[in-house]
């Protein structure tokens, strides 16, 4: 880990949120893993994660602040909203791991894929005309989208048991292809979940 001079006691030696020294709050890390004091990984333990979310709302609470320096003060407002981006990505395994895609370089992470899934795309021609019926007053469609609600709920869970193997299997060896793979299955993931977004706005009374 790079270490940087405290801005307040100029001391070579402030790696983490406070100077070892002077105790001064430094200039918050802009990478979430690193903020959280955490390896970058797919895999994270939640209550580990949780634990160390409190912890650091604690430390760094701007009411803590109140009587310190502007730089201090500032730091802190900084580093609160760093931290709860932070939390609120990497709890998701799904934006924690589009999260890592952007940090290794693939250019935006995930894009929004219109494409239909070639496999999928009798399926989804079907799930449209359904959708079209009952949209048009036809309630005889129900069941039919039901169907298909817990069909592509089905291929979601799917999606997520290959994502866990390959976040496990990313973790240990960090080979790029596994996140090519990943991107691929996120792709994936969205779309069914875009899908099962659109059947259950229609099936909402
Ligand atoms: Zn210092």
């Amino acid at each position: 880990m790079e270490s940087h001079n405290c801005w307040h006691c100029g001391k070579q030696a402030a790696e983490s949120l406070f100077c070892r020294y002077c105790n001064s709050l430094q200039r918050p890390k802009q990478d979430y893993f690193r903020f959280m004091g955490l390896e970058p990984r797919l895999n994270l333990d939640a209550a580990e994660l949780q634990k160390r979310f409190y912890s650091l709302s604690r430390l760094l609470h701007p009411d803590r602040f109140n009587r310190a320096s502007a730089t201090e003060k500032q730091y802190s407002l900084e580093a609160t909203a760093i931290l709860n981006d932070a939390y609120r990505t990497l709890r998701d395994p799904v934006t924690r791991a589009e999260y890592m895609l952007q940090e290794e370089g693939f250019e935006n992470g995930v894009h929004n894929n219109k494409e239909v899934p070639p496999e999928l795309l009798e399926e989804v021609f079907d799930l449209n005309m359904a959708l079209e019926e009952l949209r048009g007053g036809d309630h005889g469609a129900r069941p039919q989208l039901e169907r298909a609600r817990e069909r592509f709920l089905g291929l979601r869970r799917e999606v997520d048991e290959s994502l866990k193997k390959l976040y496990t299997a990313y973790d240990a060896t960090k080979d790029r292809q596994r996140l090519v793979e990943i991107r691929g299955l996120l792709n994936r993931r969205r779309y069914i979940q875009n899908l099962v977004s659109e059947v259950e706005k229609e099936l909402a009374p």
